[in-house]
């Protein structure tokens, strides 16, 4: 498909992605938007969709379900394709340097999984040493918690480094600022249509739900988690901030991403079977810290797929509603430079990255900017999805001690 619009061809946001996020603009104010080329096409004016874009958030658009969200992107589709409506559609358009991104829907619950198995295994290394680097439960469920809605932010936000308690190596308890922050490479799916209270949602119904992908970021201060996690798992360590991108990525643009799984030896319980369909995603991530590329995460790498996250997510009959965000866990492939946070790139902190700089990471700096993208392949050329970016600002001064 071509556009009227003056895009290239293969621009990771032309017609074949159409991102939808909400956006503030200096005379327009706050407004739903498609995301095209280098543009932001407000949708208040979506014909019979309006109404679903009149409350400035995508809260009723994503609660709508699937033949809405194939209505919307039909018709922006006929929008950009057909030189007919060029006329109607070019003063909805506004440039996107001109806008800012916002959190654009009421995330409702937040979960995130630890499905990679080089994720969880370099994990176990650098934290059991002496033990099996998966636990016992890895290969039979998909591991997650549940973490806070509230303190998730859209790409852009300024991060504060967060103050708890940790143990230092000779077990003096120590508080103060985390001198271990980290950053966790993440895709994060975003649910539209609810589901009953007491219903399980089945792995062949995860298109049903779910309206999308977007990236995001995991923040996480090792040290205050290294201390905490024994035996409820992350809490003060990652509530700090979560920072998600401000453009959902409709899962109707990723036809041409899906791919089969990975082997998975034990099999899993048939909740959990995603032979059916292919189930994998073939996204490629790229981890950014200013400015250098520090890592190249594969999400095909990762053990459980995003189906049975969802599947299990809701086995025990929690319902879902509309907002609520599972994200995938770090993303780490089998090699080195495939990592998907710093705890893994520099084995704890024990083997520092060179930036281009020439400066040298274990943790976060303050003043440290993180941008994560990805590609997934496209009908006509990747499909890019919108970056998550963040930047670490120093600790509050004021602190309980
Ligand atoms: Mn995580």
């Amino acid at each position: 498909m071509t556009t009227w619009l003056d895009i290239a061809d293969d621009d990771p946001f032309g017609v074949d992605h159409l991102p939808i996020g909400v956006v503030t603009h200096g005379d327009r104010g706050r407004f739903a938007a498609v995301r095209i080329g280098g543009y932001a096409l407000d949708l208040s004016g979506a014909g019979d969709y309006a109404r679903l874009f009149s409350g400035e958030t995508l809260d009723p658009f994503l609660a709508a379900g699937p033949l809405a969200w194939r209505g919307v992107r039909s018709l922006v589709t006929a929008w950009l394709t057909d030189e007919a409506h060029r006329g109607e559609v070019e003063p909805r358009l506004v440039r996107l340097d001109e806008t800012t991104a916002v959190l654009g829907f009421s995330v409702a619950d937040y979960v995130d999984f630890y499905a990679s198995e080089h994720h969880a295994t370099n994990v176990g290394r650098i934290f059991r040493p002496d033990g099996n680097p998966l636990t016992p439960n890895w290969k039979h469920l998909p591991v997650g918690y549940h973490g806070r809605a509230g303190t998730v932010v859209v790409s852009g936000t300024e991060v504060r480094r967060p103050h708890g308690q940790a143990r230092d190596p000779d077990g003096a308890i120590r508080f103060g600022p985390s001198e271990r922050l980290d950053l966790e490479a993440e895709l994060a799916f975003v649910v539209g249509t609810g589901s009953a209270p007491g219903q399980a949602v089945p792995v062949g119904a995860f298109t049903d739900h779910v309206y999308g992908v977007c990236l995001l970021n995991d923040w996480s201060a090792r040290d205050i988690q290294a201390w905490e996690y024994v035996p409820l798992g992350p809490f003060l360590g990652k509530s700090f901030a979560t920072s998600i991108a401000g453009w959902i990525t409709p899962l109707d643009a990723l036809s041409r991403a899906w791919v089969a799984p990975p082997p998975r030896n034990p099999e899993p319980l048939p909740y959990l079977d995603d032979t059916a369909t292919p189930a994998a995603l073939d996204i490629q991530v790229e981890v950014r810290l200013n400015g250098t590329v520090i890592s190249r995460p594969p999400f095909t790498a990762m053990y459980w797929t995003p189906a049975q996250l969802l599947a299990h997510m809701t086995v025990n009959g929690a319902h879902l509603r509309a907002g609520d965000v599972f994200a995938s866990g770090t993303v780490s492939g089998s090699q080195p430079d495939q990592r998907g946070c710093l705890l893994e790139l520099t084995w704890n902190g024990t083997a520092p990255i060179t930036l281009l700089d020439g400066t040298t990471r274990a943790f976060l700096h303050d003043g440290d900017e993180v941008v994560i993208t990805a590609a997934a392949p496209g009908p006509h050329g990747p499909i890019g999805l919108a970056e998550v970016r963040g930047r670490i600002v120093p600790a509050a001064s004021a602190t309980p001690g």
